[in-house]
């Protein structure tokens, strides 16, 4: 007799259960429940499927099977209660930071957050009259003194993801909680596989799962990822309120990326540790960023957090003029000049191509250069950049010289 898929009969069970292979006439890659909407035998389901719109399925600006999939797997992945999608990372660390804020409240966030994240606090909750006070992250002690009394979240990135300054958790966690307030931590770089800040006691986990957890450059979409009633209650207000939801193609397509998670950032973590020694012997790089080398000066507590490290860091030429900075980046060819990071291809990102063209040396953040290590053989992307350094430390190489 033909197999098909047989909907529960309640649908909060569906909702709630793993939705394993067995239950799709044996298909192993689940299907898209390409749906907006859900349907009811009675008017009497349909009262009790719009009395628990957060649990059923009604409409996918709620919960969709496809979706739910993933926000459990990525839930067991972070040690987490639940998870929930959100359309980009920056709407899921917008809907975690807008629950636990509120007029006169204040924010501690660190300094080296992601741009748009910082954009949330400086531009967008000053509006309404939220206060944020940026810290070095790096000084625990800057955190805490920056603490007041109307404090209610403290937004943590570890590693931050330009200059990959790695936060003391435990105590953060902690004193944050002693007073009740609300650590919400941005763990993209480092994927659940190698870090889970809720076994330390921060509170929410936020990703951007565009990067590693998607993982092949074609999905923008978050996720968020704590304890049941505090991702409950930021679905039901931030999430469907405002509506920035993910779409079943989209989840599937996570799903997908998911499959590979462990093959994929360890291979990002064997080709970047290649291309980081070849960059720490070349004469022309001054200095590299990249939390788990053991030279570097977070070693000690990157490894308490830290089980490995995957592939995005950023280094600094010797010669710190933008032009030269500009022409090294230009000429490179396996690494692609881009945003973003976490798929197959290697990509450059130079801190300069976010300020007008200068002829001033460059300060420290300025000068850094951010690489994404792909998957591709790093032979050549090391080739790549010696070629691009020698260039500029050979005789008569001048950034200044008019190009041939
Ligand atoms: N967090 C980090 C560390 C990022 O680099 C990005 C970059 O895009 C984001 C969050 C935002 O995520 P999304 O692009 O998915 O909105």
């Amino acid at each position: 007799m033909e197999q098909r898929y047989e909907p529960e009969t309640d649908p909060s069970s569906i909702v709630g259960q793993d939705l394993s292979d067995d239950t799709y006439a044996g298909a192993v890659s689940p299907p898209i429940f390409q749906t907006s909407i859900f349907s009811h035998d009675t008017v009497s389901d349909m009262r009790a499927a719009l009395s628990r719109e957060a649990r059923g399925l009604l409409y996918t600006r709620g919960n969709n099977p496809t979706i739910r999939t993933v926000e459990r797997k990525i839930a067991a992945l972070e040690h987490a209660e639940d998870a929930r999608l959100f359309a980009s990372g920056v709407a899921a660390m917008a809907g975690a930071v807008m629950a636990h804020v509120s007029r006169g409240d204040h924010v501690v966030c660190v300094s080296g957050a992601y741009g748009w994240t910082r954009h949330l606090f400086e531009t967008y909750l000053a509006r309404f009259d939220v206060a944020v006070t940026m810290v070095d992250g790096a000084v625990t002690d800057e955190i805490r003194s920056a603490i007041r009394s109307t404090t209610t979240v403290i937004v943590l990135e570890s590693p931050t993801s330009m200059r990959f300054e790695v936060q003391d958790l435990e105590p953060v966690a902690a004193m944050a909680r002693a007073r009740g307030i609300t650590t919400i931590i941005d763990n993209t770089w480092a994927t659940p596989l190698f870090q889970n800040p809720l076994d330390w006691g921060i509170d929410i986990v936020v990703h951007s799962v565009s990067k590693y957890l998607a993982g092949h450059s074609d999905v923008v979409a978050g996720c968020i990822a704590g304890r049941a009633a505090t991702i409950d209650r930021i679905f039901t207000t931030e999430l469907i309120a405002m509506g920035a939801v993910t779409t079943p193609m989209q989840a599937w397509l996570i799903l997908r990326g998911l499959r590979t998670l462990p093959v994929r950032v360890h291979q990002h973590q064997r080709n970047t540790r290649e291309v980081v020694a070849a960059l720490k012997d070349h004469p022309a790089v001054a200095a590299v960023n990249y939390p788990t080398d053991p030279d570097g000066p977070q070693y000690r507590r990157a490894c308490k957090y830290l089980s490995g490290g995957t592939g995005l860091f950023s280094f600094r030429l010797k010669d710190r003029r933008a032009r030269a900075i500009e022409s090294f980046v230009d000429a490179l060819t396996v690494a692609r000049i881009a945003v973003s990071w976490g798929g197959y291809e290697s990509l450059v990102f130079p801190a300069i191509a976010k300020v007008p063209p200068t002829s001033a040396e460059l300060d420290d953040a300025t000068a850094l250069i951010r690489i994404h290590v792909g998957l591709e053989d790093p032979a050549a992307l090391i080739a790549d950049l010696k070629r691009a350094a020698g260039a500029l430390t050979r005789p008569g190489s001048s950034p200044d010289a008019p190009r041939a």
